[in-house]
């Protein structure tokens, strides 16, 4: 395994880290059992987020005895500094530890990013957990690139986290930015949030960006460690097969792929679109539609709700014609 120093944090971690999203869907057990592989397999840094509803609390249980080998991170959508201290506190009980390396700001939308930064806001909070030892670090989580361009220009930033795959690349230029800068980039959704299955090539591809510090897949399954260290530690020049298959990825995702930006919010209808594709991409394209399925059903807003306004299509930077992607998911899951 490589290891590389995240930015100005000065952490020596894994170039391949642990996304704490999918554990939601295993218990605390069976996260144990993937801690200790990922121990065995020289994998040092993990990802969670107070929004992933058990996850703080099966990594907690995970890593007694063992939480010393590990550098932690964790975020949080709290806005003020009042919110931001109590969801420090929290992740600290959860994740059973006395201190969290990096704890980031969870993808703010423009309006919240000043405000996180205006006196009351989440970074005084943050600044002050810092000064009492809670947490070592602080970082970012964002989707938009104008955020970002931003963030990378603000002193207090030591990490930013953006995603950066096969078929998002929309942030490249302000990566390399992070490396002049000495900015650690976390690299999120290198499988596009699932849509992309052949997960070697997709982290093959992240991996021959030597800008990128660290990438957080998501993972549950044993096998898909070892399967993503392979894939990480191979640093070989990218083949042509590879660079064929990227292209047919590329070509496959094209157009109609919902980044979730976010930028057609708000829906007239309610929905909220960039759920409804994900759960869609879920079920079609991968071996999960029961989850998908559950997930769908537990949406306030389907896909029939859609009163086909076109508003959403407006403000879609990339064009989608999101109003047929609707129709498609309403007869995927019958309303
Ligand atoms: S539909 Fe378009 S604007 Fe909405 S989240 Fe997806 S990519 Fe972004
Ligand atoms: S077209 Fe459908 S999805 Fe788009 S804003 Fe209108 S109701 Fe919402």
């Amino acid at each position: 395994m490589e290891y590389r120093v995240l930015g100005k944090t000065g952490l020596k971690i894994s170039r391949m880290g642990f996304g704490g999203i999918p554990i939601q869907k295993i218990d605390a057990e069976g996260t144990k059992n993937l801690m200790e592989q990922l121990l065995a397999e020289g994998v040092n840094y993990i990802d969670t987020a107070r929004a992933y509803t058990v996850s703080e609390e099966y990594l907690g249980y995970a890593l007694q005895g063992i939480r010393q080998n590990f550098i932690l991170a964790t975020k949080s959508m709290a806005r003020t500094a009042e919110a931001m201290a109590k969801d420090i506190d929290l992740s600290l009980q959860k994740l059973q530890t006395d201190y969290i390396d990096l704890y980031q700001i969870h993808n703010p939308n423009a309006k919240d990013f000043d405000a996180v930064q205006a006196p009351g806001g989440a970074l005084e909070a943050l600044r002050a957990a810092r000064e009492a030892g809670k947490i070592g670090h602080i970082g970012i989580t964002l989707h938009a690139v104008d955020l970002f361009e931003k963030a990378v220009e603000l002193p207090w930033v030591e990490t930013i986290m953006f995603p950066y795959n096969i078929v998002e690349t929309q942030g490249e230029e302000l990566i390399a930015k992070c490396a002049e800068k000495n900015i650690g980039f976390i690299c999120m959704k290198p499988l596009a949030g699932g849509a992309i299955d052949d997960a070697t090539t997709a982290l093959r591809f992240i991996a021959a960006n030597p800008n990128v510090t660290v990438v957080i897949p998501g993972m549950a399954e044993e096998k898909e460690i070892g399967q993503n260290v392979a894939a990480i530690s191979n640093t070989a020049p990218l083949t042509e097969a590879e660079q064929a298959k990227i292209k047919e990825i590329r070509d496959f995702l094209g157009t109609n792929f919902c980044r979730r930006c976010n930028y057609c919010t708000p829906c007239s209808a309610g929905i909220n679109i960039s759920m409804i594709f994900l759960i869609e991409g879920y079920f079609s394209r991968y071996n999960l539609k029961e989850w998908a399925e559950t997930r769908y059903r537990n949406l306030e807003k389907k896909a029939s709700d859609c009163i086909e306004c076109g508003v959403c299509e407006t403000r879609c930077p990339y064009n989608l014609p999101i109003r047929q992607m609707m129709q498609n998911a309403k007869e995927v899951f019958g309303e």
